[in-house]
């Protein structure tokens, strides 16, 4: 398999919880997966961790795992029959003390929304197919005028137009969700629908309170986020362009423009993205992409993106292992066109940290030396992050002795993680063990040039203080066994 900077995240079903199929994802390249808590019990996702982490043992790859929370999505109620078809322009109620629904009202799982909505508002529902002009409110009834044609079915999800809706960002469910995914000690957490950094700082106190270090990402979904980016982007490890409930509140014209604002925003900030939704959606029924999906993933690519992500196409399409592949081939065509270079934005950057200054000396070390990886000796992975936040060409090997460290960098474009140990007190003898472990891994050979960056003493978090400039097996130690 070609060496491929960007990573692919997975959204975990029923498509891919066959164990055979899961493992052929995991050879297909699969970087991190995710749990959609909107569907299933823990015990759903309790089992997938683990079908999970065995796949993945036995293909010899790290695969991080992203617990994604429900968050207050508002949803309708059910029907009598399933579904109903609405013709244009005819009235329909939304009632929260509708039980069920006919093809004159449903109910509504968030009886708040009456105060959130006033005559003149449109509300989204099922991702923008079902349009409802709000006409007026009387008592617990929201009435719409229906614009097109339209079939709405059980618990299709409802968005309002332009933002607005007041509902708190962490739901009690998702609060409970947090502790399963703490006690399956994932590596991320994402946050539905947040509108502020109080937001991610709460999901981050609690995940800390349920003994979970997880890396928080915070969804752009909202009107209200998109104002608060930057606070946003202090309080969050990473982010998600969450393309679809995000085109239902912005307009799906201003989504592309966007996207690429939010990635370089966040490079800038430190912070990790993920480009989310549709962006293969064809492949839920076709083995091929349009050339439009091709398209969308090869410019998310050229937008910075750290991981392109799948949803049904992994969790219900009918060609989840063929849509992964092909995701995969798009990325790595994508890079190779990609402009290298550490732009004047970088040159000028401000920084005050010792570890944070030795990281940005190595990238610029590396690109200028053209050597043949960086290698970062890690204990929390920072260093490895901030590195990649530049486009210097070179790849960054996180090399940590701490297994969570290694499932926290696997979503970073451009790292790619290797366990090591640190087997000697001697600084050489670990240095030449950091250097066979790259050989091993095919990453260098003996006489390439590598720039490497160590905290000494070795073995403390944020200690990062060192850099070396080295060709491969020069320093060998010679005088002890070999390690
Ligand atoms: P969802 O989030 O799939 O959980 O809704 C992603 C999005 O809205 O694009
Ligand atoms: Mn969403």
């Amino acid at each position: 398999m070609e060496q491929r900077a960007t990573k692919i995240v997975a959204t975990l079903g029923p498509a891919s919880s066959d164990p055979r199929v899961l493992e052929a994802l995991v050879h297909a390249g699969v970087d991190v997966v995710r749990l959609n808590f909107s569907h299933g019990t823990p015990e759903d996702h309790r089992k997938r961790v683990k079908a999970l982490r065995d796949a993945s043992q036995k293909a010899g790859r790290t695969v991080g795992v992203m617990a994604d929370l429900q968050g207050p999505k508002i949803r309708i109620g059910k029907f009598g029959t399933g579904k109903v078809s609405l013709a244009a322009g005819r009235m329909f109620i939304l009632d929260a003390a509708c039980k069920l629904g006919d093809d004159t009202r449903v109910g509504l799982d968030y009886p708040e929304l009456i105060d959130d909505v006033a005559p003149g508002d449109v509300l989204l529902l099922d991702d923008g197919r079902t349009v409802f002009d709000v006409e007026r409110i009387e008592g617990s009834e929201i009435h719409c005028r229906n614009r097109h044609e339209a079939e709405l079915s059980n618990n299709k999800g409802i968005n309002k137009q332009g933002g607005g809706l007041s509902a708190p960002a962490l739901t009690p469910k998702d609060m409970e969700d947090i502790q399963t995914a703490a006690s399956l000690n994932v590596d991320y957490v994402a946050v539905s629908f947040p509108k502020s950094g109080g937001d991610l700082r709460q999901a981050k106190e609690l995940l800390v309170l349920a003994g979970s270090d997880a890396l928080v990402v915070a969804k752009i979904e909202r009107v209200e986020a998109v104002a608060n980016l930057e606070e946003i982007l202090h309080a969050t490890d990473g982010v998600m362009v969450a393309r679809g409930d995000l085109a239902v509140e912005v307009g799906d014209a201003a989504v592309p423009a966007l996207q690429k604002r939010i990635i370089r925003l966040a490079r800038e900030h430190n912070k990790f993205t993920i480009t989310a939704t549709q962006m293969m959606e064809s492949m839920i029924h076709s083995p091929v992409p349009t050339r439009a999906e091709v398209s969308d993933v090869a410019n998310a690519v050229l937008d910075g993106t750290d991981a392109v992500m799948l949803s049904a196409e992994t969790a219900s399409g009918e060609y989840p292992v063929h849509t992964v592949e092909a995701m995969a081939r798009i990325c790595v065509e994508a890079e190779k066109s990609q402009e290298v270079g550490l732009d004047a934005h970088f040159l000028n950057r401000m920084f005050t940290r010792i570890d944070q200054s030795i990281a940005m000396a190595a990238l610029f070390t590396a690109y200028h030396l053209k050597v043949k990886a960086v290698a970062a000796l890690t204990e929390s992975g920072s260093t490895a992050l901030w590195m990649s936040r530049l486009n210097s060409g070179v790849p960054i090997y996180a090399l940590t002795p701490r297994i969570r460290t290694r499932y926290r960098v696997s979503i970073f474009r451009d790292v790619f993680p290797l366990l090591t140990t640190y087997v000697a007190e001697d600084r050489d003898q670990l240095l030449w063990h950091a250097e066979e472990t790259l050989i091993a891994a095919g990453a260098v050979e003996i006489g390439d040039l590598i720039v490497l960056t160590i905290g000494e003493p070795i073995g403390q978090a944020g200690g990062t203080n060192t850099l070396k400039i080295v060709r491969v097996g020069e320093n060998r130690p010679t005088t002890t066994q070999d390690v």
